[in-house]
Protein backbone atom coordinates (compact mmCIF):
# COMPACT_ATOMS: atom_id res chain seq x y z
CA UNK A 1 0.00 0.00 0.00
CA UNK A 2 1.61 3.76 -1.25
CA UNK A 3 0.01 6.77 -2.23
CA UNK A 4 2.65 7.06 -4.60
CA UNK A 5 2.08 4.37 -8.10
CA UNK A 6 5.66 4.70 -8.61
CA UNK A 7 6.57 3.51 -5.56
CA UNK A 8 3.75 1.47 -5.44
CA UNK A 9 4.71 -0.49 -8.91
CA UNK A 10 8.62 -0.64 -7.89
CA UNK A 11 7.42 -2.98 -4.80
CA UNK A 12 4.99 -4.56 -6.65
CA UNK A 13 7.73 -6.01 -9.78
CA UNK A 14 10.28 -6.35 -6.97
CA UNK A 15 8.36 -8.73 -5.01
CA UNK A 16 6.39 -10.73 -7.73
CA UNK A 17 10.03 -11.31 -9.71
CA UNK A 18 12.21 -11.83 -6.68
CA UNK A 19 9.74 -13.14 -3.92
CA UNK A 20 7.43 -14.89 -6.12
CA UNK A 21 4.83 -13.21 -3.80
CA UNK A 22 1.44 -12.43 -6.10
CA UNK A 23 1.10 -8.45 -5.07
CA UNK A 24 -2.24 -6.49 -4.45
CA UNK A 25 -1.75 -2.99 -4.84
CA UNK A 26 -3.72 -0.20 -3.03
CA UNK A 27 -3.36 3.41 -3.27
CA UNK A 28 -4.94 4.30 -0.30
CA UNK A 29 -5.83 2.90 3.67
CA UNK A 30 -9.27 2.47 3.18
CA UNK A 31 -9.02 0.33 0.14
CA UNK A 32 -5.76 -1.44 1.87
CA UNK A 33 -8.33 -1.93 4.70
CA UNK A 34 -10.73 -3.90 2.38
CA UNK A 35 -8.36 -5.94 0.61
CA UNK A 36 -7.09 -7.03 3.86
CA UNK A 37 -10.28 -8.63 3.92
CA UNK A 38 -10.97 -9.71 0.88
CA UNK A 39 -7.60 -10.29 -0.32
CA UNK A 40 -6.34 -12.29 2.50
CA UNK A 41 -2.77 -11.53 1.98
CA UNK A 42 0.25 -13.37 4.35
CA UNK A 43 1.68 -9.93 4.93
CA UNK A 44 0.91 -6.52 4.46
CA UNK A 45 3.54 -3.57 3.10
CA UNK A 46 2.41 0.09 3.68
CA UNK A 47 3.44 3.40 3.40
CA UNK A 48 3.30 5.24 6.72
CA UNK A 49 1.93 8.53 5.64
CA UNK A 50 -1.01 8.00 2.88
CA UNK A 51 -4.45 10.56 2.48
CA UNK A 52 -7.48 8.78 4.05
CA UNK A 53 -6.52 6.41 6.86
CA UNK A 54 -2.83 6.08 7.44
CA UNK A 55 -0.21 3.88 7.68
CA UNK A 56 -0.34 3.82 11.71
CA UNK A 57 -3.84 3.87 11.96
CA UNK A 58 -4.14 1.08 9.21
CA UNK A 59 -1.58 -0.87 11.49
CA UNK A 60 -3.89 -0.49 14.29
CA UNK A 61 -6.91 -1.95 12.63
CA UNK A 62 -4.99 -5.19 11.15
CA UNK A 63 -4.04 -6.01 14.85
CA UNK A 64 -7.86 -5.77 16.11
CA UNK A 65 -9.10 -7.37 12.89
CA UNK A 66 -6.20 -10.22 11.89
CA UNK A 67 -4.03 -10.07 15.08
CA UNK A 68 -1.49 -12.85 12.88
CA UNK A 69 -1.07 -10.95 10.02
CA UNK A 70 2.79 -9.50 9.84
CA UNK A 71 3.21 -5.83 8.55
CA UNK A 72 5.73 -4.22 7.15
CA UNK A 73 5.97 -0.77 7.28
CA UNK A 74 7.71 1.74 4.70
CA UNK A 75 8.76 5.39 5.18
CA UNK A 76 10.54 8.32 3.80
CA UNK A 77 10.97 10.32 6.62
CA UNK A 78 13.39 9.00 8.97
CA UNK A 79 12.41 10.08 12.20
CA UNK A 80 12.69 8.63 15.24
CA UNK A 81 9.12 9.42 16.43
CA UNK A 82 7.65 7.11 13.49
CA UNK A 83 10.00 4.20 13.89
CA UNK A 84 9.20 4.76 17.71
CA UNK A 85 4.96 4.85 17.19
CA UNK A 86 5.33 2.59 14.23
CA UNK A 87 6.69 -0.26 16.67
CA UNK A 88 4.56 0.72 19.59
CA UNK A 89 1.60 -0.18 17.22
CA UNK A 90 3.28 -3.36 16.74
CA UNK A 91 4.75 -3.39 12.97
CA UNK A 92 6.58 -6.19 11.88
CA UNK A 93 9.31 -4.72 10.59
CA UNK A 94 10.52 -1.26 9.82
CA UNK A 95 12.19 -0.30 6.41
CA UNK A 96 13.49 2.86 5.33
CA UNK A 97 13.07 4.69 1.96
CA UNK A 98 14.83 4.70 -0.25
CA UNK A 99 13.96 1.01 -0.25
CA UNK A 100 16.98 -2.02 0.12
CA UNK A 101 15.44 -4.13 -2.54
CA UNK A 102 17.39 -7.27 -0.65
CA UNK A 103 15.94 -6.29 2.48
CA UNK A 104 12.70 -5.88 1.31
CA UNK A 105 12.59 -9.29 -0.77
CA UNK A 106 14.26 -10.61 2.91
CA UNK A 107 11.66 -9.14 4.76
CA UNK A 108 8.74 -10.11 2.62
CA UNK A 109 9.43 -13.63 1.86
CA UNK A 110 10.17 -14.12 5.82
CA UNK A 111 7.33 -12.87 7.29
CA UNK A 112 4.89 -13.95 4.57
CA UNK A 113 5.96 -17.69 5.97
CA UNK A 114 5.29 -16.48 9.19
CA UNK A 115 2.32 -15.04 8.44
CA UNK A 116 1.11 -18.19 6.96
CA UNK A 117 1.72 -20.29 9.74
CA UNK A 118 0.51 -18.17 12.13
CA UNK A 119 -2.70 -17.84 10.04
CA UNK A 120 -5.90 -19.40 12.24
CA UNK A 121 -7.63 -22.16 10.14
CA UNK A 122 -4.60 -24.33 8.84
CA UNK A 123 -3.81 -26.39 11.61
CA UNK A 124 -0.02 -27.02 12.22
CA UNK A 125 1.40 -30.53 10.61
CA UNK A 126 3.65 -32.97 12.13
CA UNK A 127 5.52 -34.58 9.57
CA UNK A 128 7.85 -37.65 9.37
CA UNK A 129 9.85 -38.74 6.80
CA UNK A 130 11.72 -42.01 7.21
CA UNK A 131 14.64 -42.71 4.54
CA UNK A 132 16.58 -45.91 4.65
CA UNK A 133 19.93 -43.64 3.74
CA UNK A 134 21.24 -40.25 4.31
CA UNK A 135 19.59 -38.23 0.90
CA UNK A 136 16.81 -40.80 0.43
CA UNK A 137 13.84 -38.29 1.47
CA UNK A 138 15.80 -35.19 0.37
CA UNK A 139 15.56 -37.22 -2.79
CA UNK A 140 12.07 -38.49 -2.81
CA UNK A 141 10.17 -36.03 -1.20
CA UNK A 142 12.62 -32.55 -1.41
CA UNK A 143 10.05 -30.22 -2.93
CA UNK A 144 7.09 -31.60 -0.32
CA UNK A 145 9.13 -31.16 2.87
CA UNK A 146 10.50 -27.61 1.45
CA UNK A 147 6.33 -27.02 0.98
CA UNK A 148 5.99 -27.95 4.36
CA UNK A 149 8.83 -26.00 5.48
CA UNK A 150 7.38 -22.80 3.60
CA UNK A 151 3.98 -23.39 5.96
CA UNK A 152 5.76 -23.67 9.24
CA UNK A 153 5.01 -27.27 9.63
CA UNK A 154 6.73 -29.13 11.80
CA UNK A 155 9.45 -31.46 10.13
CA UNK A 156 11.17 -34.57 11.19
CA UNK A 157 13.55 -37.23 9.09
CA UNK A 158 14.58 -40.07 10.38
CA UNK A 159 17.55 -41.70 8.65
CA UNK A 160 17.79 -45.61 9.29
CA UNK A 161 21.65 -45.91 8.44
CA UNK A 162 24.59 -43.94 8.27
CA UNK A 163 25.11 -44.77 4.94
CA UNK A 164 28.64 -46.40 5.34
CA UNK A 165 28.51 -48.33 1.63
CA UNK A 166 27.58 -45.30 0.05
CA UNK A 167 30.68 -43.18 1.27
CA UNK A 168 32.18 -41.72 4.77
CA UNK A 169 29.67 -42.29 7.52
CA UNK A 170 30.62 -39.48 9.37
CA UNK A 171 30.92 -36.88 6.13
CA UNK A 172 27.45 -38.67 5.29
CA UNK A 173 26.11 -37.65 8.54
CA UNK A 174 27.52 -33.84 8.51
CA UNK A 175 25.87 -33.80 5.09
CA UNK A 176 22.47 -34.87 6.44
CA UNK A 177 22.61 -32.10 9.30
CA UNK A 178 23.39 -29.51 6.96
CA UNK A 179 20.31 -30.69 4.78
CA UNK A 180 18.09 -31.09 7.60
CA UNK A 181 18.84 -27.62 9.13
CA UNK A 182 18.05 -26.21 5.55
CA UNK A 183 14.62 -27.08 6.32
CA UNK A 184 14.44 -26.06 9.58
CA UNK A 185 13.94 -30.24 10.46
CA UNK A 186 15.01 -32.49 13.59
CA UNK A 187 17.04 -35.35 12.59
CA UNK A 188 17.01 -38.48 14.07
CA UNK A 189 19.87 -40.63 12.65
CA UNK A 190 20.16 -44.75 13.36
CA UNK A 191 22.77 -46.83 12.62
CA UNK A 192 21.45 -50.25 11.34
CA UNK A 193 24.28 -51.41 8.84
CA UNK A 194 24.00 -50.49 5.55
CA UNK A 195 22.35 -53.17 2.78
CA UNK A 196 21.71 -55.61 5.48
CA UNK A 197 19.08 -53.82 6.85
CA UNK A 198 15.78 -56.22 7.93
CA UNK A 199 12.16 -55.12 8.34
CA UNK A 200 11.95 -56.65 11.74
CA UNK A 201 10.29 -56.18 15.11
CA UNK A 202 14.10 -54.56 16.36
CA UNK A 203 13.60 -52.21 13.47
CA UNK A 204 10.02 -51.25 13.76
CA UNK A 205 10.31 -50.45 17.19
CA UNK A 206 13.00 -47.73 16.77
CA UNK A 207 10.96 -46.33 14.50
CA UNK A 208 8.05 -46.29 16.45
CA UNK A 209 10.13 -44.87 19.13
CA UNK A 210 10.62 -41.54 16.78
CA UNK A 211 6.74 -41.36 16.34
CA UNK A 212 6.27 -41.88 19.48
CA UNK A 213 8.24 -38.82 20.54
CA UNK A 214 7.07 -36.04 17.80
CA UNK A 215 3.12 -37.68 17.39
CA UNK A 216 3.61 -37.42 13.38
CA UNK A 217 0.14 -36.18 11.25
CA UNK A 218 1.91 -37.20 7.95
CA UNK A 219 4.18 -39.80 7.20
CA UNK A 220 6.57 -40.35 3.83
CA UNK A 221 8.84 -43.44 3.48
CA UNK A 222 10.16 -45.31 0.60
CA UNK A 223 7.80 -47.65 -1.71
CA UNK A 224 7.85 -51.31 -0.90
CA UNK A 225 7.87 -51.09 -5.19
CA UNK A 226 11.84 -50.63 -5.20
CA UNK A 227 14.90 -53.05 -5.85
CA UNK A 228 16.70 -52.17 -3.26
CA UNK A 229 15.99 -54.39 0.14
CA UNK A 230 17.00 -51.92 2.86
CA UNK A 231 14.04 -49.42 1.10
CA UNK A 232 11.88 -52.38 0.86
CA UNK A 233 12.96 -53.29 4.75
CA UNK A 234 12.63 -49.76 5.65
CA UNK A 235 9.09 -49.24 4.21
CA UNK A 236 8.05 -52.89 6.06
CA UNK A 237 9.05 -51.42 9.08
CA UNK A 238 7.39 -48.16 9.12
CA UNK A 239 3.97 -48.90 7.57
CA UNK A 240 3.83 -51.27 11.01
CA UNK A 241 5.24 -48.61 13.51
CA UNK A 242 2.95 -45.81 11.98
CA UNK A 243 -0.17 -47.63 11.71
CA UNK A 244 -2.12 -44.78 13.84
CA UNK A 245 -0.49 -42.33 12.20
CA UNK A 246 -3.77 -40.60 9.66
CA UNK A 247 -1.95 -39.61 6.57
CA UNK A 248 0.93 -42.12 5.37
CA UNK A 249 2.50 -41.95 1.63
CA UNK A 250 5.53 -43.42 -0.58
CA UNK A 251 7.63 -41.84 -2.31
CA UNK A 252 9.73 -43.10 -5.31
CA UNK A 253 13.58 -43.51 -5.04
CA UNK A 254 15.94 -43.46 -8.06
CA UNK A 255 15.99 -47.55 -7.06
CA UNK A 256 11.95 -47.72 -7.29
CA UNK A 257 10.76 -50.56 -10.11
CA UNK A 258 7.81 -50.29 -12.23
CA UNK A 259 5.45 -51.44 -10.37
CA UNK A 260 5.43 -48.05 -8.22
CA UNK A 261 2.28 -46.78 -8.83
CA UNK A 262 1.34 -43.17 -7.49
CA UNK A 263 -2.13 -41.39 -7.23
CA UNK A 264 -1.45 -38.31 -5.58
CA UNK A 265 0.90 -35.74 -6.99
CA UNK A 266 1.56 -33.38 -5.33
CA UNK A 267 2.85 -29.69 -7.11
CA UNK A 268 5.69 -28.89 -5.67
CA UNK A 269 6.51 -25.51 -7.93
CA UNK A 270 8.53 -23.20 -6.90
CA UNK A 271 10.02 -25.48 -4.64
CA UNK A 272 12.30 -27.22 -6.57
CA UNK A 273 15.24 -25.22 -6.53
CA UNK A 274 14.70 -25.66 -2.86
CA UNK A 275 15.12 -29.63 -3.60
CA UNK A 276 18.58 -28.60 -5.05
CA UNK A 277 20.02 -27.17 -2.35
CA UNK A 278 19.00 -29.63 -0.33
CA UNK A 279 20.33 -32.45 -2.32
CA UNK A 280 23.43 -30.43 -2.94
CA UNK A 281 24.27 -30.57 0.78
CA UNK A 282 25.47 -34.64 -0.25
CA UNK A 283 28.15 -33.31 -1.66
CA UNK A 284 29.97 -36.83 -1.04
CA UNK A 285 27.21 -38.51 -3.62
CA UNK A 286 26.14 -35.94 -6.11
CA UNK A 287 29.77 -35.72 -7.71
CA UNK A 288 29.15 -39.46 -9.15
CA UNK A 289 25.14 -40.20 -8.54
CA UNK A 290 23.50 -39.42 -12.02
CA UNK A 291 20.18 -39.32 -10.35
CA UNK A 292 21.03 -36.54 -8.27
CA UNK A 293 21.87 -34.33 -11.07
CA UNK A 294 19.79 -31.30 -11.55
CA UNK A 295 18.73 -32.02 -15.07
CA UNK A 296 17.32 -35.83 -13.81
CA UNK A 297 16.07 -34.13 -10.54
CA UNK A 298 14.46 -31.24 -12.93
CA UNK A 299 12.89 -33.88 -15.81
CA UNK A 300 11.56 -36.46 -13.01
CA UNK A 301 9.48 -33.57 -12.03
CA UNK A 302 8.71 -31.73 -14.76
CA UNK A 303 7.27 -35.72 -15.70
CA UNK A 304 4.75 -36.27 -13.32
CA UNK A 305 3.45 -32.64 -13.16
CA UNK A 306 1.53 -34.49 -16.75
CA UNK A 307 -0.95 -35.73 -14.03
CA UNK A 308 -1.35 -31.91 -12.29
CA UNK A 309 -2.03 -28.29 -13.65
CA UNK A 310 1.13 -27.25 -12.45
CA UNK A 311 5.05 -27.26 -13.81
CA UNK A 312 6.69 -29.61 -11.46
CA UNK A 313 5.16 -32.54 -9.10
CA UNK A 314 6.95 -35.46 -6.68
CA UNK A 315 4.40 -38.40 -6.92
CA UNK A 316 3.39 -40.70 -3.80
CA UNK A 317 1.59 -44.09 -3.19
CA UNK A 318 -0.85 -43.45 -0.97
CA UNK A 319 -1.13 -46.01 1.90
CA UNK A 320 -3.72 -44.38 3.90
CA UNK A 321 -5.17 -40.48 3.94
CA UNK A 322 -7.58 -39.59 6.88
CA UNK A 323 -9.75 -36.47 6.95
CA UNK A 324 -11.89 -35.53 9.25
CA UNK A 325 -14.90 -33.66 7.52
CA UNK A 326 -16.76 -32.68 10.68
CA UNK A 327 -13.19 -30.99 12.38
CA UNK A 328 -13.32 -28.84 9.25
CA UNK A 329 -16.61 -27.99 8.56
CA UNK A 330 -16.38 -26.63 12.56
CA UNK A 331 -12.99 -24.67 11.74
CA UNK A 332 -14.37 -22.97 8.66
CA UNK A 333 -17.54 -21.60 11.21
CA UNK A 334 -15.26 -20.55 13.25
CA UNK A 335 -13.72 -18.69 11.13
CA UNK A 336 -16.69 -17.17 9.48
ZN1 LIG B 1 18.66 -45.34 -0.18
Amino acid sequence: MDDDPDLGNLVRVLLERRAHCVVELAGDGHAAAAAVRSFEPDVVVTDIEMPGLGGLELLEAIRREAPWLPVVVMTAHVSVDYAVSALRAQADEFLTKPLDNAALVEVVTRLAAEGRARRPGRPRQTVLAVGAHPDDVEIGVGGILAAHCEMGDHITILTMSRGARGGDADRRQMESLAAAELLGARLFMKDLVDTEMVGDGRTVRLIEEVVNEVAPTIVYTHSGHDRHQDHRAVHDATIVATRLVGTVACFQSPSATIDFRPLRFVVVDGFLERKLELLSCFASQSDNRDYMAPDMVNATARYWSRFTGGKAAEPLEVVRDTVDLAHLVERSGAVR
